[in-house]
C-alpha cells in the first residue's frame, strides 16, 4: 500500500475566508490520480452541528450514512464528486466525548488524562484510521475557525505534532490568510498574513503554501513580502481570489501554480483537468436565458442557511446555460397582495417551526391554481399537501401536528415509530432512503429509473390514515417507500411541473452532475418563460 499524504488547511486573520472551498478545490485539482479524503474538524462542543441553528452555522449537511456535518463537506462532495462519511467530521465534542468513555472504561487507568497528549492522540488516532480504512492516497484536513482561536488550539497542536509520526516530506501546511486593499492606499497590504503566520509558527507549524485571499491577483511584489517574512518560496504564496462563483477557484488556483508545488512537496503526481468544469463555468458566465425563482423560507435573511439549494441551482445554470434568479420571499410577513408576478417557479424549501408556515401554504396554492412549477422540498412536501388537503379535499383546518397538535385532520404527522423518541440531537429520519416511482410519472422520467435513493433530515411524515382522501382526489405520489406506507415523493400530473419530495435531493446535486428534480424544474421554469 501506498503512504497516505497530507495536507493541512488552517485559516488566519478572519473567519469566512473559505478554507472549505479552498480544500475542496485544492482537492478537485489532485484528484485526477489520486484517493482523497476530506476531514474537518470543528472547535465546538456540539457533538454535530444538527442541533444548531442554521441561521448561525449555516445549513446542516446531511450524509448517505445519516451524519449531520458541518455545510464544508457540501463543497467537499460537489467539488471532489465523492459521497462523504460522518466519521470525517470531527468535532471537539465527538472527541470529548470519546476520551470520556475511554477514561469511564479504565482504558487511562493509573494515569491523570491530559489534552497532550491524550486528546491529541485521540485526534490523530483518526485521522490515522481514517486513512486506514479509505486506504486514501491523500488527505486533506481543515482545521475550523482562525489561528488563535482557543477552541481549535488543540486540533492546531495535533497537526503539528503529525509531521513528526508521517515525516516531513508527506505533510504540506497550508495556511489561508487575508490581504485587504484599504480604502485610500489602494495597496496590497501583507501584515495581516505575516501576524497571522506568526500565530501559526508559534504553535510549532511553519506553512508551506500561503493563500491570500484577495480582491485582485497578489502582485509579484507582495508575494516577494509575503515570501521574505514568512519563509515561504514566492510561487508558494498563490492568490485566492474574490469570484463572484466559487466553482472559478479550482481555476485560479490551477492558473496560480498551486498543483505544481503540492506535486513537489509530496511527491506526487496528479495534473489538473479542468477541461469539463471550465465549459460549464463558462455556460455561467455567458447564460443564453433567464429565469426568477422564489424562495420562500424564513431564513431567507442567510443564504448560507440553503447553500446546496443555491448550489443545486447553479448546476442546473451550468447545464441549461441559462442565468437562475433567485427571489427570496420571507413568507413569515407575507402580505395577501404580493403576487408571484414576474416569478418563473417556485421552491418552498425544508424548515422547522410554526413561523411562516400560512404563507408559504398560500404560496403553494397559487402556484397550483396559476400551474407555476412548483418543487417543495422536505417541508415543503408537507405543506403541498396541506395545502391539498384543505382546498381540494377539503378537510378544514387541516396540519401538520408539528404545527397544530390539535388539528382535526393531522395529514402530515410523526409515525408511531418516532413517538416516544426524547432526545432531539440524531433522532430524525436521517441519511439516504430507498424510493421506488412510480411509472410513467414526472419524477421517474427525470431520475431516468424507478429505484433511486435521496437524503433525509425530518421527523413528519405523510399520515397513511389520508392516503386514501389525497390520492382519491389526484394527488399521485409517485415515490413511496418499498411498503408504500412513507410518501418520498408527490406530483400533480396535469400540471407542468408541481412536483415535491419529501427528501432533500440538493444534498447530492454535483456541478457535473445535477440533480434531476432541480434540473427537470429549472426546465419546466425556462420553457414556461419562453412561451409567455
Ligand atoms: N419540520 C419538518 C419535519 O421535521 C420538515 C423538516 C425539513 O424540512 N427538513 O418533518
Amino acid at each position: 500500500m501506498s503512504i497516505t499524504k497530507y495536507i493541512i488547511v488552517t485559516g488566519g486573520v478572519l473567519s469566512g475566508l473559505g478554507k472549505g472551498i479552498a480544500a475542496a478545490s485544492i482537492g478537485h485539482l489532485l484528484s485526477s490520480r489520486l484517493k482523497i479524503i476530506p476531514i474537518k474538524c470543528d472547535g465546538y462542543l456540539n457533538v454535530d452541528p444538527g442541533t444548531m441553528n442554521p441561521f448561525e452555522h449555516g445549513e446542516v449537511f446531511v450524509l448517505d450514512d445519516g451524519g449531520e456535518v458541518d455545510m464544508d463537506f457540501g463543497h467537499y462532495e460537489r467539488f471532489l464528486g465523492i459521497a462523504c462519511k460522518s466519521k470525517w467530521n470531527l468535532t471537539m465534542g465527538k472527541i470529548f466525548h470519546m476520551v470520556r468513555e475511554k477514561e469511564r472504561r479504565g482504558d487511562y487507568l493509573g494515569h491523570t488524562v491530559q489534552y497532550i497528549p491524550h486528546v491529541t492522540d485521540i485526534i490523530k488516532g483518526h485521522v490515522y484510521e481514517i486513512a486506514r480504512e479509505e486506504s486514501a492516497d491523500l488527505i486533506i484536513v481543515e482545521i475550523g475557525g482562525t489561528v488563535g482561536d482557543i477552541e481549535n488550539e488543540l486540533f492546531l497542536e495535533a497537526m503539528r505534532q503529525m509531521k513528526e509520526d508521517v515525516g516531513r516530506e508527506n505533510i504540506v501546511y497550508i495556511h489561508l490568510t487575508y490581504v485587504p486593499i484599504p480604502y485610500g492606499v489602494s495597496e496590497q497590504k501583507s501584515k495581516p498574513t505575516q501576524q497571522s503566520v506568526n500565530l501559526l509558527k508559534q504553535r510549532g507549524i511553519f506553512p508551506d503554501v500561503i493563500i491570500g485571499r484577495c480582491s485582485e491577483f497578489l502582485s509579484k511584489e507582495v508575494k516577494l513580502k509575503i515570501s521574505n517574512f514568512c519563509d515561504v518560496s514566492p510561487e508558494a504564496v498563490i492568490t485566492g481570489l474574490d469570484v463572484d462563483d466559487i466553482y472559478e477557484i479550482p481555476i485560479v488556483f490551477e492558473k496560480e501554480g498551486i498543483a505544481e508545488i503540492l506535486h513537489k512537496k509530496l511527491n506526487i503526481y496528479s495534473p489538473p483537468d479542468l477541461r469539463k468544469w471550465k465549459k460549464l463555468i463558462e455556460n455561467i458566465r455567458n447564460p443564453k436565458g433567464e429565469i426568477t425563482v422564489a424562495m420562500c423560507g424564513k431564513y431567507t435573511r442567510l443564504e448560507d442557511s440553503y447553500a446546496s439549494i443555491i448550489e443545486s441551482l447553479n448546476h442546473c445554470s451550468a447545464h441549461l446555460g441559462c442565468k437562475i434568479n433567485l427571489e427570496w420571499i420571507e413568507t413569515t410577513d407575507l402580505t395577501e397582495t404580493k403576487a408571484l408576478d414576474g416569478i418563473d417557479g417556485v421552491i418552498v424549501p425544508g424548515g422547522f417551526g410554526s413561523r411562516g408556515i400560512e404563507g408559504k401554504i398560500e404560496i403553494i396554492r397559487r402556484a397550483r391554481e396559476e400551474n407555476i412549477p412548483f418543487l417543495g422540498l422536505c417541508l415543503g412536501l408537507q405543506l403541498a399537501v396541506v395545502e391539498y388537503a384543505r382546498n381540494v379535499c377539503h378537510l378544514k383546518g387541516a396540519n401538520s401536528t408539528e404545527f397544530d397538535p390539535d388539528t382535526p385532520y393531522p395529514v402530515i404527522d410523526i409515525l408511531p415509530e418516532q413517538k416516544n423518541i426524547k432526545e432531539k440531537g440524531g433522532t430524525m429520519r436521517l441519511g439516504a432512503y430507498e424510493a421506488i416511482l412510480k411509472k410513467e410519472t414526472i419524477v421517474s422520467k427525470l431520475y431516468k429509473s424507478n429505484v433511486i435513493s435521496e437524503r433525509h433530515r425530518h421527523r413528519y411524515e405523510v399520515n397513511p390514515v389520508y392516503h386514501k382522501n389525497l390520492t382519491d382526489k389526484g394527488l399521485v405520489f409517485s415515490g413511496t417507500s418499498q411498503d408504500g406506507r412513507l410518501v418520498e415523493f408527490i406530483e400533480l400530473p396535469e400540471l407542468t411541473c408541481f412536483v415535491a419530495t419529501q427528501a432533500h435531493p440538493e444534498l447530492k446535486s454535483r456541478m457535473e452532475n445535477p440533480s434531476p428534480l432541480f434540473y427537470g424544474f429549472a426546465q419546466a421554469c425556462l420553457h414556461r418563460k419562453v412561451k409567455k
